[in-house]
């Protein structure tokens, strides 16, 4: 059996459902501590919910012209669902038709399994690389991720720690390992908008003021700004901005009830031709033309990032090229991932995993073919990155 596929086995085992991590840092931490990366556990969030970061590092002989390259991501999985739905056990490891399945098979403890022996055999054949190594690990992506890799992030920029290249392992395949990768991600921004009305009898409208009916024509305002993509148009990398509501909630349950206020809920995905103020100003603008009477609260879940092809999207691309022949597509789209808090602290930053058909699904599960191919692009990749500093 592969190291890769050993170790996988070994980190689905643990049942670390967010924010648990079941050992899972301490297995990976051990294996690179052998290798001299001197560990950092770093727990945040309050006691019924603690979250558990490593931050794992081995500095190269380069010194002051030294590069960071760091692989991130995450031991926490999402919940299984119900268990009598799994053809298997969700925290057992097994085998079918040439398919790994398990919890977390594919987001993202394979990926995680493959940045460590991808290190090990790097050091085997390297042993006093120039690069300096490190490994960025949470508990908590997927739940509300604010103890997990951003409190890691301020954590190293308070100290002016630099990373300068990072690999995310989120599953980013679409058929074959190797044929996307993410190299940026579009922000995304919520906004719960009240509108208020004036409650009253339904018989007696007059005496009300219906703020479901006072709303709609900027609805279809909005909508109609939306549907000819007038927020933004892209632009190379990115697809344009786009907004959506996912709920809309208003009245008392009542059918002779002219409800007194609408609670609209609604998420834009933005491109970096938009800011979270210029898409602001533009639903004020909207709301503000109609007269209504509103109150609304904003939340930046992520802003935007993009590393444009440079020494690790070609590292990249050409790791993917030497092992699987592949040409790999450049994406950014898709929904957000913890590479938002990275970016802040490092510019070159691109996610690479496996195929992510089967993810948060039931019989969640990776093709044991894919293992492989994965653990040498990352390989593969530090050579590259090695190579450069000794030109
Ligand atoms: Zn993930």
């Amino acid at each position: 059996m592969s190291r890769t596929l050993q170790l996988a086995e070994q980190l689905i085992s643990r049942p670390s459902v967010t924010p648990d991590d079941a050992g899972c840092q301490g297995i990976l931490g051990e294996r690179l501590a052998r290798l001299g990366f001197s560990l950092e556990t770093i727990e945040s969030g309050p006691a019924d919910f603690r979250v558990t970061n490593l931050w794992a590092v081995r500095t190269g002989t380069a010194g002051a012209e030294s590069r960071t390259i760091a692989f991130a991501g995450h031991t926490d999985v999402v919940p299984t669902g119900p268990l009598e739905q799994w053809t298997s056990h969700p925290f057992t490891p097994t085998h079918r038709d040439g398919k790994l399945y398990g919890r977390g098979a594919c987001d993202m403890k394979t990926s995680l399994a493959a940045f460590v022996v991808a290190i090990e055999e790097f050091l085997a054949t390297t042993p006093d690389p120039r690069l300096s190594l490190a490994l960025l690990l949470t508990s908590d992506e997927e739940g509300p991720g604010v103890d997990g890799t951003v409190v890691v992030c301020n954590a190293l920029a308070a100290r002016g720690e630099r990373i300068d290249y990072c690999i995310v392992g989120e599953p980013t395949a679409v058929e074959r390992c190797g044929d996307m990768i993410k190299n940026g991600r579009r922000g995304t921004m919520s906004g719960k908008l009240t509108v208020k009305g004036v409650q009253g009898h339904i018989a007696y409208p007059h005496l009300a003021k219906n703020p479901v009916h006072s709303f709609a024509p900027a609805l279809a305002e909005l909508v109609a700004i939306n549907d000819a993509g007038g927020w933004d148009a892209g632009n190379e990398y990115f697809q344009p901005t786009s907004w959506q509501i996912s709920n809309i909630h208003a009245g008392t349950g009542a059918s002779n009830v002219i409800p007194g206020s609408a609670v609209i809920d609604f998420n834009f995905r933005f491109s970096t031709e938009s800011t979270p103020e210029s898409l602001q100003q533009r639903v004020h603008q909207v709301l503000d033309s109609h007269g209504l009477d509103f109150t609304l609260a904003w939340t930046v879940g992520g802003l935007p990032f993009l590393t444009k092809p440079g020494e690790l999207v070609e590292a990249v691309q050409k790791a993917i090229r030497d092992e699987t022949g592949i040409e790999t597509e450049l994406s950014t789209s898709g929904g957000t991932s913890d590479a938002r808090f990275i970016a802040k602290i490092c510019k070159q930053v691109v996610e690479l995993g496996p195929t992510n058909a089967s993810i948060h699904k039931i019989d969640e599960h990776i093709a044991v073919a894919e293992i492989e191919p994965l653990k040498n692009i990352y390989r593969r990749t530090l050579d590259r990155l090695e190579a450069l500093l000794h030109v």
